[in-house]
């Protein structure tokens, strides 16, 4: 049996590994940290109606506006189908929704007119709503590596690559592994491991700001072309504020990022101000091409060299599309047939969760996740909302058993978001409790 090697377990590794299996190909996935480490676990879960690119990117569009049917279906389980407004709180606003309902209308994206009455920004001066929906980056992710495993998958965390060489890779352990097929779906680092890729893959830096509560229970986009703060996404019990694009492979919010998303977010929600930010986080896109922020394209790429198949760029929504090309080139290269299965639905990976199972109060998250060996129990907080709500996991760390992770991990996103008097203040309560836990720093 061919055998394939796929590195990295974001959403795009894992949506391979997931349709390579499907296919009967032996796959093995490596991937350095725990799944969804990357950009996945650090974009807003927005399910794009394909709207927001209707204008600038029409052929991205479709394939948004395809797949998010596409994964309402197959997902259900991850997805809250909100659907989203776009909101003109100008004139200039305004006048670009007439551009906006027309690529839509030549996109087959459903859009339509709604009375400024029903938009939750009573200044706003045009409303469109479309199939926008919330997914859980999270889940979703380990949902496609579960059905890769329980179809023959190997998948190994914790286990990075160093280096690609003659049909092998090299782990960080010194291990070797021989594949007759690798495929580097890295994101933005994809470079460092195909050092000569044609791809231009540009890291680029968003932050998002996390609600103490969730704010609105629709997706809200700003009428305009596709900008700095112009969306707020509803994730469970919180909204995410996004977000910005700025050429870096930092994922440390800065405080500037901050300001200006709230200044945005407040225009585009004005029932948010006085509103309490939680925390900010960032993710790196890997963009592809020349230039560097909006100017970059929002699309993806495969590279295909002397068996070694790179794919960068794309999006959440797009993955299972990504995934299947490169499942098709990659049976190319080995000679094999058979048919994508993606379409087929994913499992469902929760429980029913016993009352005794709330780990969390504030998120009501529970030890709610089916059984899965990949998963090392360090790293189940995550995919359980821990440290999610709006005590930040101070109450709840503790159950997970993550006290001083999580403290670590919450610092870096709480100091962009404090005023100085606040942030002294904070700072010497974070230093005690590490100090006690341990800290090296
Ligand atoms: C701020 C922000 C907001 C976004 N919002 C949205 C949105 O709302 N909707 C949407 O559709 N898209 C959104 N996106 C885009 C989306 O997040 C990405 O397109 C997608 O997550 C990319 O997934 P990936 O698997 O290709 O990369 P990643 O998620 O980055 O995965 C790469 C994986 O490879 C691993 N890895 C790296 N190097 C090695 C190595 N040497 N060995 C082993 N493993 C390695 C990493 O640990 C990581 O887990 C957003 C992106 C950002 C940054």
């Amino acid at each position: 049996m061919s055998r394939v090697i796929v590195i990295g377990a974001g959403i795009t590794g894992a949506g391979i590994a997931r349709d390579l299996s499907l296919r009967g190909v032996e796959v093995t996935l490596l991937e350095r940290n725990a799944p969804a480490s990357g950009a996945t676990g650090r974009c807003h879960g927005l399910l794009h109606s394909g709207a927001r690119y209707a204008v600038s990117d029409p052929r991205a569009a479709i394939e948004c506006a395809k797949e998010n049917l596409i994964l309402k279906k197959i997902a259900p389980y991850y997805v809250e189908d909100t659907g989203g407004l776009f909101l003109a709180i100008n004139e200039d606003e305004a006048a670009y929704g007439d551009r906006l309902l027309d690529a839509c209308r030549r996109a087959s994206i459903p859009m339509e007119e709604l009375s400024c009455e029903e938009s939750p920004n009573k200044h706003a001066v045009r409303c469109l709503s479309t199939n926008d929906a919330a997914i859980d980056p999270f889940l979703l992710t380990l949902a496609n590596l579960y059905d890769a495993r329980r179809n023959g998958a190997i998948i190994r965390t914790g286990a990075g690559v160093e280096l690609i060489e003659d049909g092998r890779v090299r782990l960080d352990d010194g291990n070797k592994a021989r594949a007759d097929v690798i495929i580097n779906a890295t994101g933005h680092e994809c470079s460092s491991l195909k050092k000569d890729t044609r791809l231009q893959v540009r890291p680029d830096k968003g932050t998002i700001l996390v609600t103490e509560r969730r704010v609105c229970d629709v997706v809200l986009n700003r009428m305009r072309p596709p900008s700095d703060g112009d969306i707020i996404v509803p994730s469970h019990t919180t909204s995410l504020i996004g977000t910005t694009s700025a050429p870096s492979s930092s994922t440390v919010p800065a405080r500037e990022e901050y300001r200006m998303l709230m200044r945005e977010a407040v225009a585009l929600l004005p029932s948010l101000k006085g509103t309490r930010i939680i925390r900010a986080f960032s993710g790196v896109r890997p963009l592809i091409g020349s230039g560097e922020g909006r100017s970059l394209s929002r699309d993806y790429r495969l590279e295909a060299d002397n068996g070694i198949i790179t794919v960068a760029g794309g999006k959440l929504t797009t993955y299972r599309l990504i995934a299947e090309k490169a499942a098709d080139m990659a049976m190319r290269l080995l000679g094999e047939r058979g048919e994508c299965r993606t379409r087929e639905p994913l499992p469902n990976i929760l429980r029913d969760a016993p009352a005794r199972d709330i780990l969390c109060n504030c998120e009501q998250a529970a030890g709610r996740l089916i059984e899965m060996d990949f998963l090392r129990p360090a790293d189940l907080w995550k995919y359980n909302r821990i440290g999610f709500g709006a005590c930040q996991g101070m109450r709840c760390a503790k159950n997970a058993g993550r006290e001083r992770e999580l403290l670590e991990e919450r610092w870096k996103g709480v100091k962009p978001v404090l005023d100085d008097v606040q942030l002294r203040q904070s700072y010497l309560t974070w230093a005690s409790y590490m100090s006690r836990l341990g800290s090296s720093k």
